[in-house]
């Protein structure tokens, strides 16, 4: 028998199809009047058509929203958020913009209201990673969870296939590691099965055709999923190795996801039996790790940190900074294991 406590973290949430178009009745529910519109590089379409809608609720924008969250934009974004005295924040985008939201909510207790554009699941979570003087400081609370999640299809119609498949699989990771959790419980169990298997199943009809609006619905909803999961247990040895290699060696996060995902999972098999069994059932293959990577390079995903630019030489010390801290995992971190694992991850090696 296993014993658990489960904690929910609640959310609105209006999931669909030309969805944007209840934004203005969300924010009058909400009882408020000054949108800070929220986006970051390339959203400039997505902040349009949420201008559409919102007509004159919206009291200023802010356009400049980045990864990994840095103080200095936080600041001055809340320099405009002050100045067009805001009493609400909305954010399009991905998981950079939904941060941005965060932090401004943290500083000032405002309502949020997100509509996401990518997979990675930050909108649905309590956790905020702030990067200062180049060090990321992740932090939870009550007070950074989104209100309001509207996730409309349409906003992810136009995300690049390449982008596609490395945010699916960010999420996926989400769900992998909810299975072998020391938290996992009955209802984070039937998230991730099921985000993983619409993941599986959606991943390779939109690279056959991004418009797919049904492979793209999948999809959303297993980030959705998946990104309750990483709100309600505690992530093991693959999200604290992406940490790192992000916070310590600028790798870009989803892609950083996809490459490390195969090689913690073949790492933790061994010690993940059932959730392993279960993950490959899910996909419909005989052995998860290596269907996993199977997975991403049938769609031209990256498979080796290597083709993210990380050098070999910096390995040893990517393994020191990840096994330095000790954390819950199935199997036992050592600086020696990592090294191994990314070392199989730096050359791109098929998981046996
Ligand atoms: P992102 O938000 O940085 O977006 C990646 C790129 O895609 C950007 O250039 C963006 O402008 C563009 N883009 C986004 N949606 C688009 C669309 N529909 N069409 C075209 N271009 C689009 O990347 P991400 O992977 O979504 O988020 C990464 C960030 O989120 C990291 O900082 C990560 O730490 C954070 N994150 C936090 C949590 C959490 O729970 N706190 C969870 C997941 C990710």
């Amino acid at each position: 028998m296993r014993t658990f406590v489960y904690t929910s973290h609640p959310s609105r949430v209006i999931f669909g199809s030309g969805t944007v178009d209840r934004l203005r009745e969300e924010i009058e529910r909400l009882g408020r009047h000054r949108v800070l519109l929220l986006s970051g590089p390339d959203l400039a379409w997505a902040s349009a058509r949420i201008r559409e809608t919102l007509g004159d609720l919206v009291a200023a924008e802010f356009t400049g929203a980045a990864m990994h969250t840095p103080v200095e934009v936080t600041e001055r974004a809340l320099a405009v958020l002050r100045e067009a005295s805001a009493d609400c924040l909305v954010a399009v985008g991905g998981g950079s913009t939904t941060g941005l939201s965060k932090a401004l909510a943290l500083r000032t207790g405002l309502p949020q209201v997100i509509l996401p554009t990518t997979y990675a699941g930050s909108e649905v979570t309590p956790v905020l990673g702030e990067t200062r003087d180049g060090q990321k400081v992740t932090q939870a609370s009550p007070a950074i969870l989104p209100g309001t999640v509207v996730y409309d299809v349409d906003l992810t119609l136009g995300l690049p296939v390449p982008l596609s498949v490395t945010s699916g699989v960010n999420a996926l990771a989400h769900a992998v590691e909810a299975l072998y959790s020391a938290d996992a419980n009955p209802v984070t169990d039937g998230q991730a099965l099921e985000a993983i298997s619409r993941i599986g199943r959606a991943l390779p009809r939109l690279a056959a055709d991004p418009a797919d609006r049904d492979a793209r619905a999948d999809l959303l909803q297993a980030a959705w999923l998946a990104g309750t999961c990483l709100a309600t247990v505690g992530m093991g040895l693959h999200h604290k190795l992406c940490h790192t290699l992000g916070g310590s060696f600028g790798l870009p996060h989803a892609q950083t996801h996809t490459v490390i995902l195969p090689y913690a999972m073949a790492y933790n098999a061994p010690a993940a039996p059932d959730a392993m069994r279960r993950i490959a059932e899910a996909l419909g293959v005989p052995d998860a790790p290596a269907g996993v990577h199977d997975l991403v390079a049938s769609l031209g995903g990256p498979t080796s940190l290597r083709e993210l630019g990380m050098a070999e030489s910096e390995l040893a010390r990517a393994a020191e900074l990840a096994a330095a801290t000790p954390y819950p995992n199935p199997r036992e971190v050592t600086a020696e294991g990592i090294e191994g694992l990314l070392s199989d991850a730096w050359h791109g090696r098929r998981p046996a």
